[in-house]
């Protein structure tokens, strides 16, 4: 085959591609990548879990404001579905909210997911006397549901937020991300780069998602050839920090008490109870349950569920895509293999859905197949 034959080859393979992967595949100019083939038989399922991603369309909200006449309180929540990889940022962001508002020293803090014990670790280097006040603490939380990739996505909506609102977002990613690379490769942290995939089922409009923040996402090539790509227009290939919430909670829980903090579980059910605390500083950082304790009804629940399976360890990349049925995402950790994809708003529901799993191992078992052959 001549040189012309081959670029003809290649060319039709192009077009071809939606309609016949496999075909293509053969036609290609180069090989395609090869990617360990995931298992999803059911018998590796070792548990199926739901939670409630705290959502703002407006995006989250970090506030000072006077409260009770002698106090102020802050707000810090509302992440959605990237509290864990906004935490840093917005921590600090909130911090520098209380500093405008006061010169107290000593702190309360509402919460002990993420966001709370980011909060009060910084607080707590900058030696302030801070308590974290919660109803659960992890391995309770709804950030230990998090999948967690480290990406901005699913927290606001773009006709919903403003100029400033993005670029203070996109400061605080920024700063985020940078604070996480302290913990990459340390097994007492469970954070690590992983190489990632966005599997586009179309051609994406522009370039990639986030513009003035893609540096964020290193090693980034983006790949239009669906003769090589097992029929997929477009793919995106980078770096991700992949997060494992039980391990790096476990260890902010850890560094907040080494840092001279202190927990009490207790629950709060009106902000008249808030009064009575003997801080003058009080940091509302209690993800969904802001709803309830001040009346944010723009908070709502975006339910995600996810099916965790066997670790496996040839499985050394990380996938995003579609189906016909949803979106599909697949995380590898040290002790599990990942697959979410769920993203339902207004649900309240907290029990795992067999359905949901259902769909989720077979979406999944149609991409390991695409890919792996
Ligand atoms: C399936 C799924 C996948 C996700 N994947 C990712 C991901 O890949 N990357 C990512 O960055 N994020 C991800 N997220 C989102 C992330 O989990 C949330 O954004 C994050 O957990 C929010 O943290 P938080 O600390 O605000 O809330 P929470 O973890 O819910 O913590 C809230 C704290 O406040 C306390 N509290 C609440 N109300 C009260 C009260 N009345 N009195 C006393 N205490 C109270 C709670 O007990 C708890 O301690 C995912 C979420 C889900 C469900």
């Amino acid at each position: 085959m001549d040189r012309r034959q081959l670029i003809r080859l290649a060319a039709g393979a192009g077009a071809a591609a939606a309609l016949s992967p496999a075909r293509t595949m053969a036609q290609s100019f180069n090989p395609p990548p090869e990617f360990a083939r995931l298992d999803t038989s059911p018998r590796r399922l070792i548990r199926a879990v739901a939670g409630l991603r705290p959502f703002r369309e407006a995006g989250y909200v970090v506030r000072a404001e006077r409260f009770d006449r002698r106090k102020t309180l802050v707000h810090h929540y509302g992440h959605g579905g990237a509290g864990i990889t906004m935490s840093w940022g917005t921590a600090a962001e909130a911090i520098n909210a209380m500093l405008a508002a006061t010169s107290e020293r000593t702190v309360a803090v509402i919460g002990c997911g993420v966001i709370g014990l980011t909060t009060g670790l910084q607080l707590a280097r900058r030696g302030m006397d801070v308590t974290i006040y919660a109803e659960q603490m992890p391995p309770h939380t709804t950030s230990n549901i998090a999948g967690a990739i480290w990406g901005p996505a699913s927290l606001y909506r773009r006709h919903a937020v403003d100029e400033g609102w993005t670029a203070r977002f996109h400061a605080a990613a920024r700063i985020s991300q940078r604070e996480f690379q302290h913990y990459v490769n340390d097994p007492g942290y469970g954070v690590y780069w992983t190489k990632t995939f966005n599997f586009n089922r179309r051609e994406p409009s522009g370039p990639f998602e986030y513009g003035p923040i893609d540096d964020l996402y290193p090693g980034m090539v983006q790949h239009r050839d669906p003769g090589r790509w097992f029929g997929y227009p477009s793919v995106d290939e980078y770096h991700c920090l992949m997060i494992d919430p039980d391990i790096y909670l476990r260890a902010l829980v850890s560094d907040f008490e080494t840092a001279g903090g202190r927990i009490a579980l207790t629950r709060f059910d009106d902000p008249g109870q808030l009064s009575r605390l003997s801080e003058r500083v009080v940091f509302n950082c209690a993800g969904l349950g802001a709803r309830a304790l001040f009346g944010d009804e723009d908070l709502r629940p975006m339910r995600g569920q996810l099916a965790v399976l066997l670790p496996q360890d040839d499985i050394d990349y990380a996938y995003i895509t579609g189906s016909d049925q949803g979106s599909l995402y697949m995380f590898p950790r040290k002790g599990a293999i990942v697959l979410g994809g769920t993203n339902e708003l207004d649900v309240w529901e907290t029990e795992a859905q067999p359905e949901e799993v259902a769909r989720l191992l077979a979406g999944h078992g149609e991409v390991a197949r695409r890919i792996s052959g």
